[in-house]
């Protein structure tokens, strides 16, 4: 009899954690799939020291793969589009459909089927539901490594800027009302200030 599938989608805090409990309880009972689209895990709560450039990327960023393949894991680098839970056409079983993010393979088709599914696929960044708002538009961001990164770019002009004797305004916040992550901006803020003053740019 072939073992149950369990498929998590997500490698976030929440798919992360999930796959490797569901494999150290369930062992060879079970094959635990984990299927999402970026190679590496982001610990998101310290993107704010990587926004004011005191941790650098690297230090928030660690691959997938060498994890899985260590725990037992299968790993498809790829994003979920659709899910079928009871099956499609003559395919009566559940599974999901998803294209690859893999280097060189970006688009490619998978089907995965599965027992069960764990969605940990998590917020989705609503930038568009402010206008202007994000690295598109008109702010920066540090809700991923990318975009902390760019921030403590800025951060670095504006205190060239400061050093120059010109007067810079700062206004942190969080987009949307619905949003929930008021404590990330709040812990920047106090960051910032921290920042300024180490660099000697601040006014206190
Ligand atoms: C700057 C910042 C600081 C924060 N600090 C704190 C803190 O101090 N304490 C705290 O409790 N919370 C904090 N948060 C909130 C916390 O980071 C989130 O609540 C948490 O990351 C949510 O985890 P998650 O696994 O649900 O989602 P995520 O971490 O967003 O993970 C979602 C995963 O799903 C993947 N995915 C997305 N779409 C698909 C798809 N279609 N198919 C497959 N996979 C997909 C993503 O690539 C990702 O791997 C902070 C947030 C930010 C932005």
């Amino acid at each position: 009899m072939s073992r149950p599938r369990v498929v998590v989608l997500g490698a976030g805090v929440a798919g992360h954690t999930s796959a490797s409990f569901l494999k150290r309880w369930l062992g060879d009972q079970a094959e635990v799939i984990v299927v999402s689209p970026r190679p590496d895990y982001n610990w998101i709560p310290s993107n704010i020291w990587v926004g004011v450039g005191l941790l650098k990327p690297s230090q928030v960023l660690f691959p997938l793969s060498p994890i899985y393949e260590r725990e037992g894991i299968t790993f498809h680098q790829a994003r979920a589009t659709v899910l079928h839970p009871e099956g499609h056409g003559e395919d009566l079983k559940p599974f999901l459909e998803a294209e690859s993010t893999l280097e060189g393979h970006e688009g490619e088709a998978l089907k995965v089927p599965y027992d069960f599914l764990v969605n940990a696929t998590g917020p989705k960044l609503a930038f568009e539901a402010t206008p202007g708002l994000g690295p598109k538009g008109h702010s920066l961001s540090v809700c991923t490594a990318p975009h902390a990164e760019e921030a403590s770019r800025a951060l670095d002009e504006a205190v060239e800027r400061m050093k120059r004797g010109e007067r810079q305004r700062f206004l942190v916040g969080t987009g949307h009302g619905t949003c929930t992550c008021q404590g990330a901006a709040f812990e920047y803020i106090v960051n910032l200030e921290f920042e300024l003053r180490a660099r000697g740019a601040g006014q206190g």
